[in-house]
């Protein structure tokens, strides 16, 4: 079987070097576990422009060859800069963790938890080992997303440490504060829970050694974001924002809460949800339903990066229910989503 692999992916050719990928070294490992195909590709540059179109190539004929469905197979890419640092010292018995990124909004509802999921996915997707923390005890909806909100955490003894096992979601470590809260818990109970839970779920879960841990906060600013902060040295905080409500005092409470003395936690940009809405039936058409251009605007005049739009898609909301985000099935989200995410790594590794 991997041999017929290779003889597939050796079809396939670079558009710029005219070689193909297997005789170019481009396909670095091949890997086959209970009919699951990972391929692990490495492109010499950065940003190669050709990566993505070749990824698709890659699933389009493993599909089509093997009859096997796309979600099987898994094409990682790898390029050779710009990279994060090694994981840094920041170990707890449960492994060490490269940077970790806040998620933050100044709003519910405005696609946060949505932008987290398919950031993660995306940075698998480039080669790193990524770890998502649900954090948002009004909602957290990470588990959904993913499709695992039946696991149940199991706890695990290490060197005398009792440790607790998060999901393994498309290869993302997950864990989830609604694992042990329940939506119909009582607020009150939430809120002094969730401070304990989240917590031990800090110092507990095994992640088991990452390159980025991404925390999806809960909206706004409050208790959680305060214990977060104090427990976890966080690297740098991205915004999530829709165009109009950039205007309001939301997001620059969120801007100045992670920019606060002593918390001093670098905004590595914002990135506007929602942009626009564009129907199938006219494919040129983008109507800015909730205004135009306001996140570049305040991000411009308040010396915070803007990362980039994400309009409203159909397939963004179908991945959140359905349990795969967007960017496993959609080319456009994600091709949005890797530019988003290159950024963020280069914005990290520079100022972070
Ligand atoms: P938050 O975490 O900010 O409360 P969610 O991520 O839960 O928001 O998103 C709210 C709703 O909007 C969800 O139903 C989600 O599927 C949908 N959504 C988010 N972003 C988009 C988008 N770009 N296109 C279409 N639907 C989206």
């Amino acid at each position: 079987m991997e041999q017929q692999i290779k003889r597939l992916l050796s079809t396939i050719v670079h558009p710029e070097s005219g070689r193909n990928i297997i005789e170019s070294g481009i396909v670095e490992h091949v890997d086959l576990q209970n009919n699951r195909i990972t391929v692990t590709l490495h492109f010499d540059k950065a940003r190669d422009p050709f990566a993505l179109k070749i990824k698709h190539q890659i699933e389009e004929i493993l599909s089509t060859e093997l009859a096997l469905d796309k979600e099987a197979i898994t094409v990682i890419i790898k390029e050779a800069a710009p990279h994060v640092q090694q994981p840094a010292e920041r170990h707890t018995q449960t492994g060490g963790i490269g940077k970790i990124l806040a998620v933050a909004s100044g709003k519910g509802g405005v696609g946060k938890s949505t932008v987290t999921a398919n950031l993660a996915l995306t940075l698998r997707n480039m080669g790193y080992r990524v770890g998502i923390l649900d954090a948002d005890i009004y909602g957290p909806s990470q588990p959904k997303m993913f499709g695992v909100e039946d696991y149940l955490p199991e706890a695990e003894r290490i060197d005398g440490e009792e440790c607790i096992l998060p999901a393994d979601a498309m290869g993302i470590k997950l864990m989830s504060i609604g694992f042990f809260i329940k939506p119909t818990d009582a607020l009150i109970w939430r809120d002094a829970m969730a401070t304990n839970a989240l917590r031990q779920m800090i110092h507990q879960t095994k992640w088991g050694g990452l390159d980025f841990l991404l925390i999806d906060l809960p909206p706004g600013t409050g208790g959680v974001h305060l214990a977060v902060i104090s427990e976890l040295k966080i690297t740098g905080a991205v915004i999530v924002s829709t165009p109009q409500q950039v205007a309001v005092a939301d997001v620059r409470r969120g801007v100045e809460m992670f920019r606060a003395e002593k918390i001093e936690i670098p905004v590595v940009g914002i990135i506007e949800n929602m942009a626009w809405f564009t129907p199938r039936e006219l494919p040129q058409n983008r109507y800015y339903l909730f205004g135009h251009g306001g996140a570049r605007e305040y991000a411009e005049k308040n010396d915070v990066p803007f990362l980039g739009e994400i309009p409203i898609i159909q397939s963004v909301m179908d991945g959140s229910e359905e349990g795969r985000p967007a960017v496993g099935t959609d080319p456009e989200v994600e091709s949005r989503y890797r530019s988003i995410a290159e950024k963020i790594v280069e914005n990290m590794t520079k100022s972070c």
